[in-house]
């Protein structure tokens, strides 16, 4: 599995160019989904010269190092990139529809192979009456959405 991750709002605050503070569990679940899983890490962002490499060296101190950074695999250059999108199975970026769920729940939803069941991101505590966590009748997804 490849996954294209972004930096800025998503491993740490968005406070580009500068670095912001990391988001709780961020690089942790990262380095664990690396462990636990065959994966191939894409540093995905629009940083680019210095302030990539700032971001490069601030996974790097924290034990996160990427398959690629801004490219498909490590020898892709600019010039070279076929095809133009990037080849990932999923991309975690805060600007993702819904926003970024707390990455305890993105290790469980890509753990489980639930990274494409809308329902998964709902996590039990966030929303007892999608989920039905509470008991009772289950509403559907569009009657959830709609009212
Ligand atoms: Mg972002």
């Amino acid at each position: 599995m490849i996954i294209a991750v972004d930096f800025d709002g998503t491993i740490v605050t968005h406070e580009y160019p500068n670095i912001g503070k990391e988001i709780p569990f961020a690089i942790a679940t990262l380095k664990k989904l690396q462990e636990d899983f065959q994966l191939q890490l894409i540093l995905w962002t629009v940083r680019e010269g210095k302030e990539l490499d700032e971001a490069v060296e601030y996974c790097r101190k924290k034990g996160l190092e990427f398959y690629a950074v801004n490219s498909n695999y490590p020898e892709e250059t600019p010039e070279h990139r076929e095809p133009r999108k990037l080849k990932a199975d999923l991309f975690i970026d805060d600007r993702n529809l819904g926003g970024l769920p707390d990455w305890g729940v993105i290790y469980n939803m890509i753990a489980s192979g639930q990274h494409f069941n809308i329902e998964s991101f709902f996590s039990p505590y966030q929303n007892d009456e999608f989920t039905n966590k509470g008991g009772g009748k289950k509403k559907g997804f569009l009657k959830f959405i709609f009212g």
